[in-house]
């Protein structure tokens, strides 16, 4: 009999604990927006050490809220440009869009981040903000373009979709980034099904972002004259906005998932050095450096080799189904404009492989997987 086929991403949960803490959401009769997420923003600070942190629907919402309001309370005209990686999930480029504002791509490194040298060559006078993606949890050259963009009054959004719990010295990566953004999507590495946290530094823009997430609803109007209680209902709405509060569901998931993190990212680090360590020996596998200094919240562990779409198809034989993250954006109609800007993108896209990496993984598991990439390339 062969074995069962090894998945890229399985979440775990602990179930009977999450369903206790839905089970609480539903006695009370509260499902929806306070309560639970307002326990889980106040858990995250307290274990990330960010000054604000609001609980969304989404990363997704969280990039498109951080550029939004940046563009709106520092006076962004439409079609000034932000700096972005194309190597990336589309919504991280997708956010730029929505704010009609433009997208620059600058190339990546070999830890498949953005590259400062290529960073430098894209700055303009019109360049208002940098996106950085932490691939797999990896800070890459974070420390240097967060350097580059101070120097030049540059904004730094993070998108840190894949970095709950990634820590340089010891700390939490992000908190000096004017916005990070975190994504516990279901199979991101602090599982929910869809939410996300964004966390700003400045509290006015942490403000602006929480009445943007609830439509523009502005609750404070009415608070501020006294008559709250009784006219709550009488809000005003100074602005539009977007439909994007994370809800107290998704909270108590995430508050049982946030007390695992730090445990189960030190599990998947174990098994990318067991990676490591199998893969080490082979010339035709190589392996995606995690910078140094780097704790990281290992999300993935991505290694490449030519060929890529046969080893592909190779390992799904072997029952094997690993993922790339992730395709060059400009390979996608959208970005086609763009086509040709970033050469390493575009070779890293045709060479990357995620190998499975999730917590019902066995040692037996990453042997067989190592073994089988070892065979499959050689
Ligand atoms: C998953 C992901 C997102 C989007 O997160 P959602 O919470 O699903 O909206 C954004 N950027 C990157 C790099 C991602 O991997």
């Amino acid at each position: 009999m062969g074995r069962d086929a090894i998945q890229l991403f399985v979440p775990k949960f602990r179930v009977d604990e999450s369903l206790d803490a839905i089970r609480v959401c539903l006695e009370r009769g509260w499902t929806g927006l306070g309560f639970m997420t307002v326990e889980i923003e106040d858990a995250w600070k307290r274990y990330a050490g960010f000054a604000n942190a609001h609980f969304l629907n989404s990363n997704t919402g969280g990039l498109h809220l951080a550029l939004e309001v940046l563009k709106r309370r520092h006076g962004w005209a439409d079609g000034d440009e932000v700096i972005s990686t194309p190597l990336t999930f589309v919504s991280t480029n997708h956010a730029i869009l929505y704010c009609g504002l433009t997208p620059v791509f600058a190339d990546i490194d070999e830890n498949l981040c953005m590259d400062p040298e290529s960073l430098l060559e894209r700055i303009t006078p019109r360049t208002r903000a940098v996106m950085f993606v932490g691939i797999g949890g990896n800070v890459g050259a974070y420390a240097e373009v967060v350097r580059i963009c101070r120097e030049r009054g540059i904004r730094i959004i993070l998108d840190a979709a894949h970095m709950a719990g990634t820590r340089v010295d010891g700390a939490q990566v992000g908190t000096d980034a004017d916005v990070a953004v975190f994504s516990f999507q279901s199979v991101k590495n602090m599982p929910t099904a869809d939410s996300g946290m964004v966390c700003f530094a400045d509290a006015e823009d942490d403000a602006a972002a929480r009445r943007l997430s609830w439509l523009g609803i502005s609750k404070d109007t009415y608070a501020r004259t006294g008559e709250g209680g009784t006219y709550a209902w009488r809000y005003d709405i100074d602005e539009l906005g977007f439909k994007y509060n994370g809800n107290s569901i998704m909270a108590a998931l995430a508050l049982v998932s946030l007390k695992y993190l730090d445990e189960d990212n030190a599990e998947r680090r174990r098994i990318c050095e067991r990676y490591d360590a199998l893969l080490a020996g082979s010339d035709r596998i190589a392996r995606v450096p995690t910078a140094p200094g780097c704790e990281s919240s290992r999300h993935l562990y991505q290694v490449r080799v030519d060929e890529r779409d046969h080893v592909l198809v190779d390992l799904n034989q072997r029952g094997i189904f690993p993922g790339v993250h992730y395709r060059d954006n400009t390979e996608y109609a959208v970005y086609r404009a763009y086509a040709g800007t970033t050469p390493r993108a575009a070779a890293a896209s045709d060479t990357l492989i995620s190998l499975p990496l999730h917590l019902f993984l066995t040692d037996d598991d990453v042997d067989y997987v190592a073994r089988s990439l070892l065979d499959v390339t050689s």
